[in-house]
């Protein structure tokens, strides 16, 4: 079993890149930030009460199913997986993700996440303190207006978040999350020393997931080489 590793700040491309590089080299996909968001709703649900909020994580109703490409989210019975990407939610989630309680939490859940599959998982402190046994570790970023000018076109194209989609308001909200991101006491985003940093505002979506997929094939090439000798 691999566990490839990709973290970074907000638009610098994980998840699309890991989708991609899921698919084409078989891996499992794992999508943190789904399970941070999930919390969000619930914390929004509950009008930011933390008292009720620590309350609701203790009684379990969030529940989490990664499917090959996309990872889902359930509050209750009721499948959340649509509101995860709200204005609401990205507003919240970083003060939602810097709270101990929940980090905890979610780090059990990945743990429990991972199968007997290779997998992919992107999110920020994957290489650091989840996974620091990972195989692979990459780390991605982009200029901020390059983040703010990918996440704006991801938003127009989801109907209901068009009209949120100002890229003036979508930079503050990717500025807002960095600065809070990489600065909480808990697991901040920080770059694994034994991370490859691949900086994608001018390299072409095609290629990056090329470099992560030929860095897969070659451990799986040496681990079949060792096995055979
Ligand atoms: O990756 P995404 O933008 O969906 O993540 C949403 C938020 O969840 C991040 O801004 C961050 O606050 C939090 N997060 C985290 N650690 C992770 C993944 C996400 O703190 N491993």
């Amino acid at each position: 079993m691999m566990i490839v590793v990709i973290d970074g700040p907000a638009g610098a491309g994980k998840s699309t890149t890991a989708q991609a590089v899921a698919r084409k080299a078989g891996l499992d996909y794992i999508d943190s930030g789904a399970i941070y968001r999930g919390f969000t709703v619930l914390y929004n649900e509950l009008k930011h009460d933390r008292a009720s909020f620590f309350e609701a994580i203790k009684q379990e109703r969030l529940r989490f199913e990664f499917d090959r490409d996309v990872s889902r989210v359930y509050l209750d019975k009721s499948e959340i997986t649509e509101e995860l990407r709200s204005p609401s939610v990205n507003d919240n989630v970083s003060v939602v993700a810097a709270m101990p309680e929940v980090r905890n939490q979610v780090t059990v859940e990945l743990k429990k996440a991972v199968g007997a599959s290779d997998c992919i998982a992107e999110g920020r402190d994957l290489g650091t303190v989840v996974f620091p046994e990972a195989e692979l570790k990459f780390f991605l970023t982009a200029d901020l207006d390059e983040r703010a000018r990918r996440r704006q076109l991801e938003m127009e194209s989801k109907v209901e978040y068009s009209a949120d989609s100002k890229f003036q308001n979508v930079k503050e909200n990717l500025q807002q999350r960095d600065t809070i991101d990489s600065s909480r006491k808990e697991a901040p985003l920080q770059k694994a020393k034994d991370a490859i940093e691949l900086d994608t505002t001018s390299l072409s979506f095609d290629r990056q997931v090329q470099i992560i997929t030929e860095a897969i094939e070659r451990v799986r090439t040496q681990r079949s080489n060792s096995n055979s000798q």
